[in-house]
């Protein structure tokens, strides 16, 4: 208890909760959060004297969205002063909460900047998600992709890891699981120039995924084109981190991909946000998504933000929903596909006794649409509300 109130618990009044894709968004009821969990759902008469209540007036409530792709590389995160701290703190609410975002996947970024974030995300020093890191992301050799070359000058470049050999590569992956990553990003195509990829030997990339799943550890990579993509499918990954954009003969490969439950992330808007806008190098992106769903492949919501400045997510879902995803299959991607992904049975869906980790859309539909999914009213985490810092 502190200022009469039992900091443990929170009752969220007049919530339509969506629990899970495929079911109804229901009538406003009530859901009370104790001990980072969800205790009740339904109409709780009292919770007791000294409980916080929070009402929704009605808006839909969802489990917490993850993003499976995102970057903690910008300058903003190494900051120590006081003044970098609250500067972190409205990065995070920008980028990340204010977006719905409960958990991250940072698919590549320094341990040192990235532990030490989430160190004070856990201490309560700041408000944030939660974040499962890759650590720095493992390039074929002579392999740096040419926007990395741009954002690590030359004398820092000799910390990338670009293994020659699976001997090499297995040393990378197990000291980037000692160095905090729990899961692991290989560029199996790297783009060296805006023209030409540069491929991951397949050998590298197969001893990485066998070191990665002897310790129970996905892998995401960075597929680029065909060969890219058949080098992913051949070393056993278990997610690519986008569509490939250079789409050309990738037709059978994303179909046996799909076959074999290998995930996509498919962060159409970094492309249009980062490459061109054009409908000749969209198109084919969009449609290559399409395919892939129509054979049952699964998705996972990721927008690259951090390599990608843009914030909003709304272009993301209208693109998802414009390659022919429904919003339950939106939905999916953003809760139940990554939860299920990363074996978490604790989260991914609004039930009783699952973490209460939820976010708020801010509309008051029973039938939301794929731009609902941008405008947010409300994220918790473990039952405590991180964004935004007071609702009155
Ligand atoms: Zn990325």
């Amino acid at each position: 208890m502190r200022n009469g109130f039992d900091e443990g618990s929170l009752l969220l009044r007049n919530a339509r909760v969506w629990r899970r894709p495929g079911e109804c968004v229901s009538d406003p009821q009530d859901a009370l959060l104790r001990g980072g969990r969800i205790a009740e759902i339904g109409r709780v008469a009292g919770a007791g004297s000294g409980v916080r209540e929070v009402d929704l007036s009605g808006r839909v409530t969802t489990a917490g969205f993850w993003n499976c792709h995102v970057h903690l590389t910008e300058s903003v995160w190494s900051g120590r002063s006081r003044a970098a701290l609250s500067a972190m703190q409205a990065a995070i609410d920008d980028m990340m909460l204010s977006r719905g975002f409960v958990t991250v996947v940072d698919l590549g970024s320094h341990p040192r900047t990235t532990n030490a974030l989430a160190r004070r995300i856990e201490t309560g020093q700041l408000r944030g998600p939660t974040i499962i890191t890759a650590g720095i992301g493992i390039r074929p050799w002579r392999g740096i992709p040419f926007y990395t070359r741009i954002i690590v000058p030359w004398f820092m470049r000799w910390m990338l890891p670009t293994p020659l050999t699976g001997f090499g590569a297995r040393l990378v992956v197990a000291s980037q699981l000692r160095n905090g990553a729990r899961v692991v990003k290989l560029f199996t195509g790297a783009y060296v120039t805006p023209e030409r990829v540069k491929p991951m030997r397949e050998a590298v990339a197969r001893a990485a995924v066998d070191q990665a799943h002897r310790r129970g550890v996905r892998v995401f990579a960075h597929p680029s084109n065909r060969e890219g993509t058949a080098i992913a499918l051949g070393a056993g990954v278990d997610a690519l981190a986008h569509v490939p954009d250079d789409t050309y003969g990738t037709a059978a490969l994303l179909a046996e991909a799909a076959r074999r439950g290998v995930r996509t992330v498919p962060t159409l808007h970094m492309f249009a946000s980062t490459v061109r806008t054009d409908a000749d190098y969209l198109g084919p992106i969009h449609a290559a998504l399409g395919d892939f769903l129509r054979q049952g492949g699964k998705v996972l919501f990721g927008t690259d933000v951090g390599y990608m400045a843009e914030r909003d997510t709304r272009p993301e879902f209208e693109a998802m929903a414009d390659s022919g995803m429904g919003v339950d299959h939106l939905l999916g991607s953003l809760t139940s596909e990554p939860a299920a992904f990363f074996a978490d049975q604790e989260r991914g869906a609004v039930e009783v006794g699952h973490h209460a980790d939820l976010t708020i859309l801010d509309t008051r539909s029973q039938h939301p649409t794929p731009s609902d999914f941008s405008r947010i009213y409300a994220t918790f985490r473990q039952g405590r509300m991180i964004w935004p810092a007071t609702i009155e």
